[in-house]
């Protein structure tokens, strides 16, 4: 449309679309929703299933690092009133667990429930079950599983709509680890090595064929810190091992992960998405946008 159409009237109904369309955005959360998930991954795979049938409300938000999340007065009484409350597990929002237990809510469901889980470190160092089971696709088939089983039993008479949508998010996540084989494969096998800021992408490296060299913070929890002598060792393996780059999440500032790709003359990528998704039309606000718009970082920065 040319400028010249827009009378004084048109710009008028264009203010008003703009205003109306930041009221409506994913940003704002409905006050009582009928669902409440703990993460802005579950929250998303809840949204593919749920479509429009049911509000979702989400307590750890796009950005946000949910494994220090402090829960607010808000969050506890959206927790206590909805239907049904979805977690992660696997200690990831272990966190709102006592908001959880205190809230009155008694219909609360593990989404990740029956995943195969690797197994990594915790803060202190040791064993601990790795909670980013989303970054392979196919466990996120899996979530979605429970999660259509979760609302089909508190709305039944919304069931039929809850299969489908899932059977379509299914073939979705499907053709996305498709298009994942294809980027790494463009990687060559030498360089298909990565150093993460925490060990949040073990499934993703897993899934695709990948070599994790190490992390920044040698856990599955980025409240965990490495010693000097740990981080010493780490710049002699990525020296060794010709390791092209670091990556670090958006969620969490990568400092010291700056520090030793500076010292190591290697690159950073500090936009992946590990613990959170996008922000609303990022193009990362799915967890298929998210595992795409991952794995072409991977891919550009190895190659
Ligand atoms: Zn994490």
């Amino acid at each position: 449309m040319s400028q010249s159409f827009l009378s004084p009237f048109g710009f008028l109904v264009l203010a008003a679309a703009t205003a109306l369309g930041v009221a409506c955005s994913d940003n704002e959360q409905p006050a009582r929703p009928d669902v409440v998930a703990t993460t802005s991954i579950v929250t998303a795979l809840t949204k593919a299933v749920a479509g429009n049938e049911v509000t979702i409300g989400t307590i750890v938000g796009p950005g946000i690092d949910p494994h220090e999340y402090e829960a607010s007065a808000d969050d506890a009484a959206r927790i206590g009133a909805a239907r049904l409350v979805l977690r992660n597990g696997i200690g990831l929002d272990a966190s709102l667990d006592k908001v959880i237990a205190s809230s009155g809510q008694k219909v609360v469901v593990t989404v990740t429930d029956g995943i195969q889980l690797r197994r990594g470190e915790s803060e202190d160092g040791h064993p601990e079950d790795d909670p980013h089971v989303w970054h392979n696709p196919m466990n996120a088939k899996i979530m979605v599983a429970a999660i259509v089983t979760a609302l089909s039993s508190a709305f039944p008479d919304k069931a039929s709509a809850f299969a489908k949508n899932a059977a379509d998010y299914g073939a979705k996540l499907d053709t996305t680890d498709a298009e994942i084989k294809r980027l790494i494969e463009g990687v060559p096998t030498a360089n298909r090595k990565m150093v993460t800021n925490h060990d949040a992408f073990g499934y993703f490296i897993e899934r695709y064929g990948l070599t994790y060299v190490g992390a920044v913070i040698p856990s599955v929890s980025t409240a965990g810190e490495a010693s000097a002598k740990e981080l010493a060792e780490l710049q002699v393996t990525i020296k060794r091992e010709g390791v092209k780059a670091i990556f670090a999440e958006s969620s969490v500032e990568p400092k010291v992960a700056r520090e030793i790709a500076k010292d190591t003359k290697i690159a950073i990528v500090d936009d992946l998405y590990g613990d959170s998704l996008g922000k609303p039309r990022s193009g990362a606000d799915t967890v298929d946008g998210m595992l795409l718009s991952n794995a072409r970082k991977i891919a550009n920065a190895l190659k």
